[in-house]
């Protein structure tokens, strides 16, 4: 029996049905239009490589990126129909930029560079190329793969292949585990290759058995690779619990886990990488999950172009989107309310969550009866019920010492409070007030120090005027001495002259007055 790792907390949910349709994989059709979003706060409008009416073709890069942003590729072959910049939109599901683009249906692609033998390449141009191919955390994160990557070089040990999906109803990472294994553990090896990592851990949930047994076949005579398997509980996927339930180390707020040595992925992220370098293919689709949760249908996952309009989505699979529906990207647990449904699929979308709006059924909000539920629930050690008191007090110094910033939204203590109280929603305001004021700290302690620089230099640069004055100075007295000098000299000469003078007149007169004689 293979051990099982656990973490303290948490929610134990339930395991998914056994059915073969949850790792079928649907394909959704090209849509007559795409809408490529890019945030503009980390953009300029010169970084674009398009205009309106040009031509474009699958996979071409839409943007040059820069240090924030990764390039973002055309999901289809077509052209370029409108380019907006919106930089003072209220909606906050509008990102900055909006890009359309028609498709042609052809699928035309770019040519691909592939690699058939990447150990011939040096790390850093691998890291360029997935950097090219427009890789991010595809676990929710957004952070630019290669960033991570370059960080990592010779400063890991461990790869963690993060393979968990805890919220109940997704399985779009299951759903590529069961059909692209192989992949994914060449992505495994190539980002092992790159960081230089010694272990390679692939974690997936004790539910998947039939997943694990395959796992387990191949990585059989593997010296790098080690299965793990996790309980089935909420929130395992988070990358600080996942580090903790295997290793015990805790990561504190405010540093990663590569610090520790450990370098997380996604499983999805491992396969766009492997994508990248062997097959030269940009980042242009990902696997979501479609979860109606009042039909109460299965989930479904599908092979989704980045890009993808919201409503097309729904449309196809026959979803009534009016206004008694909620559509959200998430799970059941942590999840945010899409708006506007020309909102298109993102990057880090794993997951449509949609359900009915049951206005009549309203929680009401109890007062706080100590019960403690929520401590004994929350995975990170926190102490739910008491920041909650404190974040109605606005106490912001008992906030910072009760680690407010090192809770992760799971919304564990919520659910299991009796009370019905929305303690994340305090939560996200008392931390949004500490980060304000780490930041304020932060300002002050570097205007405070280029203030001290300011006045050290000013200091030294006093310092050297006077010296230079004293120099000065003794050279002015110097030079003053020496006339000085010559001065008296000149008077000593001229005295030494007028008496010689007065002698010889002297000497004359005498003369004259001999010669009178
Ligand atoms: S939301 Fe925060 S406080 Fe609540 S259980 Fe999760 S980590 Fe703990
Ligand atoms: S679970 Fe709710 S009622 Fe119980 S202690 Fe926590 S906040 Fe209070």
């Amino acid at each position: 029996m293979k051990k099982k790792y656990n973490f303290k907390g948490g929610i134990q949910c339930i395991s998914i049905k056994k059915d073969p349709r949850e790792y079928f994989l649907n394909y959704l059709p090209d849509p007559e239009k795409f809408f490529i979003y890019i945030k503009y706060s980390h953009f300029k409008k010169n970084r674009l490589r398009v205009k309106v009416g040009q031509e474009v073709l699958c996979g071409q890069p839409l943007t040059f990126g820069d240090d924030l942003i990764v390039p973002v590729h055309s999901p289809t072959s077509g052209w370029i129909k409108n380019i907006y910049f919106n930089p003072k939109s209220s909606d906050k599901n509008q990102e900055k930029i909006k890009i359309v683009i028609l498709s042609n249906h052809l699928n035309k692609w770019i040519r691909l560079k592939t690699i058939k033998n990447y150990k011939t390449y040096t790390p850093q141009s691998l890291i360029k190329i997935i950097y090219q191919s427009g890789i991010v955390g595809l676990g929710g994160a957004q952070f630019p793969s290669s960033k991570k990557l370059t960080l990592s070089i010779n400063k890991v040990h461990t790869l963690i292949v993060n393979g968990i999906e805890s919220e109940p109803c997704m399985t779009a990472d299951y759903c590529l585990m069961q059909n692209y294994i192989n992949e994914i553990l060449i992505g495994c090896k190539i980002v092992a290759w790159i960081s230089k990592v010694k272990d390679i851990l692939i974690v997936i949930q004790e539910d998947k058995t039939e997943l694990i047994l395959k796992i387990q076949k191949i990585i059989e005579n593997k010296q790098l690779f080690k299965l793990c398997i996790i309980r089935k509980k909420y929130p395992g996927g988070s990358s600080k619990i996942l580090i903790k339930s295997l290793t015990g180390k805790e990561i504190p707020y405010g540093k990663h886990s590569i610090d520790m040595g450990y370098l997380v992925f996604n499983v999805a992220t491992i396969y766009a990488i492997k994508r990248s370098i062997i097959n030269g293919e940009p980042l242009i689709k990902r696997i979501v999950t479609l979860y109606n949760k009042d039909k109460n249908i299965l989930s479904k996952n599908f092979w989704v172009k980045i890009g993808t309009p919201i409503h097309f989505f729904l449309n196809y699979l026959k979803i009534d989107s009016n206004l008694n529906t909620l559509i959200y990207s998430g799970g059941v647990f942590m999840r945010y309310l899409i708006v506007n449904l020309n909102y298109s699929i993102q990057k880090n979308m794993n997951c449509i969550y949609v359900k009915k709006n049951k206005k009549n059924k309203k929680k009401i909000e109890y007062p706080c009866i100590n019960c403690g539920y929520c401590v004994h629930a929350c995975p990170v050690n926190l102490l739910p019920q008491e920041m909650f008191l404190y974040c109605k007090n606005s106490d912001n110094q008992k906030l910072k010492q009760l680690n407010i910033l090192d809770c992760i939204e799971c919304t564990v203590c919520e659910k299991v409070c009796p009370s019905n109280i929305p303690l994340v929603k305090y939560f996200r305001i008392g931390k949004k007030i500490q980060k304000n004021i780490d930041i304020e700290n932060d300002r002050k302690k570097l205007f405070s120090s280029l203030f001290r620089k300011r006045e050290k230099r000013l200091l030294i640069e006093k310092k050297i005027f006077y010296s230079k004055d004293q120099i000065s100075n003794i050279k002015k007295l110097d030079i003053f001495s020496r006339t000085q000098e010559k001065e008296e000299n000149n008077s000593i000469n001229q005295k030494i002259i007028e008496k010689s003078l007065r002698k010889e007149m002297l000497k004359e007169a005498i003369k004259r007055a001999k010669l009178k004689r």
